[in-house]
């Protein structure tokens, strides 16, 4: 028979890692599925996953910049995704389009199981309130941590995603939104969620806000430390950079689709060094 087909959506596509990530999964956990880019035009998200359904489709990623509008595309959501309010993992069944959102689990999954880091009753810092940000919430506030605060350059868009976890929250976790300046004491895990490492930029909070067991994690990765990730090493913190997030979010996609969860150490490390290499 034939390979079953996925694909990446997405514009710009052609740095998109997920297409080797994916085969490599397919490949340890002996799947027959195929998984390639699809280009969409900017204004023809929603034609391109039509055609690409027709033809047999399975299921999409979805990536930058359309995962509001595969948000508004699926049938069916999953709570994360509905929290989230953006798509990045669509599986379609019939006439379904089922959305899921694997961003935060993949960052989870990473702090947790990869870094060995519990966040049960810790103090968890997110910088920026933008997709990035929203897009990781429920799993995060899912872990339990004793407090979760949002600081924002602009307040009110932190102060609304703290509006949404009230609403999804148990009641137990501290929530608090502020900016820069405003916030206090030190924490355990801090998450830079801002694009201000795409120019090379920190966000202008505290030192004092790390020490040596606070995690400093930044969603960005490359071939150079990350500015924000470099601040944190001058304070002795803790340091890890999205790679993992990258690798964890395929990983849960690839498990909703196929129902194999695929071991994801060694390509990790494969990944890693072809980062360093460049
Ligand atoms: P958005 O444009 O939705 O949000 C940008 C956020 O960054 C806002 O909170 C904005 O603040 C803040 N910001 C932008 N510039 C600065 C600056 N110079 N100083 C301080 N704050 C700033 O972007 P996304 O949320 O989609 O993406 C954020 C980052 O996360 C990107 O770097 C992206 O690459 C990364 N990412 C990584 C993933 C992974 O798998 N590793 C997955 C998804 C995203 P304001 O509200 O005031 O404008």
């Amino acid at each position: 028979s034939a390979p079953d087909q996925y694909v990446v959506i997405g514009n710009p596509i052609a740095h998109s890692k997920s297409p080797s990530i994916h085969a490599h999964f397919a490949g340890i956990c002996a799947q027959h599925m195929e998984y390639a880019r699809l280009l969409a035009p900017l204004d023809g998200f929603a034609a391109s996953v039509a055609a690409f359904r027709q033809a047999g489709g399975k299921g999409a990623n979805v990536t930058v910049p359309f995962k509001l509008e595969a948000y508004a595309l699926a049938t069916q959501l999953s709570p994360r995704a509905q929290l989230a309010g953006a798509v990045n993992t669509l599986s379609f069944n019939g006439d379904q389009i089922f959305g899921d959102n694997t961003d935060g689990v993949g960052l989870v999954n990473d702090i947790v199981r990869n870094a060995g880091i519990a966040l049960k009753n810790k103090r968890i810092l997110l910088l920026g309130a933008g997709g990035a940000a929203r897009g990781v919430l429920l799993p995060l506030l899912s872990e339990q941590p004793a407090e979760f605060v949002i600081a924002n350059r602009t307040l009110s868009k932190a102060e609304e995603l703290i509006v949404l976890a009230q609403q999804h929250g148990n009641g137990t976790v501290k929530l608090q939104s502020c900016v820069w300046a405003a916030l206090q004491g030190r924490f355990d895990l801090i998450i830079n969620a801002t694009s201000a490492s795409l120019s090379d930029e920190v966000p202008p909070i505290s030192a004092t806000l790390f020490d040596s067991n606070t995690l400093a994690y930044d969603m960005m990765y490359g071939a150079q430390m990350t500015a924000f990730l470099r601040f944190a090493q001058t304070q002795g913190a803790q340091l890890r950079d999205g790679l993992g997030m990258l690798v964890e979010q395929a990983a849960e996609s690839f498990y909703i689709w196929r129902g194999v969860r695929p071991e994801t150490a060694a390509l990790m490390l494969e990944l890693r060094r072809a980062l360093e290499s460049q």
